[in-house]
């Protein structure tokens, strides 16, 4: 039951962690039944599917205070179908995109708030920032006035290695500190979203503050 696995969850959660459940594949009835059980904050990586969803549930009455979160690699041609709606873009993992988001809330006078996706996985392939991008971009948080940086989000290695994951979630933890030291005036820097269904746990021995979990809670998805 969707209801029992969020509390569940929650039951390890300690205060103030915010638990973002990953919807992504599933269909609209089984969010409705995790927001019935007290679950507000829902994940998507899928710019269409996130906005039929936003949509779908603006349409019934009784939903209003859904939290959407953006999660997955956007393009650049879809932001129309995110940033209306996202409470926070956790995904954003390339300048270009950064200043395409800029452009985007300067024009339809919105101020986005997004989390700096870093690349700490071992696998070449995986997106994100590197440390030396997210420096440079929070050294130029003047160039990004409809932007909202709130903390960043990382992804640990596709892999069962528990130290593995531990050492990729211990890496951005402590590049988290860094940039906390370094740019203290930046008041809204707060987040670290690490952790998934596998490796919450250790995430939250890492500081996490956001956890996004999907399969522990609607269980396996169909693609
Ligand atoms: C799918 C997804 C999750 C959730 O994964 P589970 O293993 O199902 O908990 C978390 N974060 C991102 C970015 C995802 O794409």
């Amino acid at each position: 039951m969707i209801k029992d696995n969020i509390s569940a969850i929650k039951e390890n959660l300690p205060s103030g962690v915010k638990l973002v459940a990953v919807s992504k594949f599933h269909p609209v009835e089984r969010l409705q039944e995790a927001y019935d059980a007290g679950q507000h904050v829902f994940g998507e990586n899928r710019p269409q599917e996130f906005e039929k969803k936003v949509l779908a549930f603006r349409e019934m009455p009784g939903y209003d205070d859904i939290e959407w979160h953006f999660i997955g690699h956007l393009q650049t041609n879809k932001l129309k179908m995110v940033l209306p709606y996202a409470h926070l873009v956790q995904s954003v993992d390339s300048l270009h995109l950064l200043q395409e988001i800029d452009s985007w809330g300067k024009k339809n006078g919105k101020i986005i708030s997004v989390l700096l996706e870093m690349h700490i996985g071992a696998e070449e392939t995986k997106t994100g920032l590197y440390e030396e991008e997210v420096l440079d971009i929070l050294f130029n948080v003047d160039k990004y006035k409809n932007v909202k940086f709130c903390g960043l989000m990382g992804m640990a290695s596709h892999t069962d290695d528990e130290e593995q994951i531990e050492a990729d979630f211990t890496r951005i933890r402590a590049y988290k500190e860094y940039l906390d030291d370094l740019f203290p005036e930046l008041e809204d820097f707060k987040e670290l979203s690490i952790g998934m269904s596998d490796d919450y746990q250790i995430a939250l021995r890492q500081n996490a503050s956001i956890v996004r979990i999907g399969t522990s809670i609607f269980g396996p998805r169909e693609y």
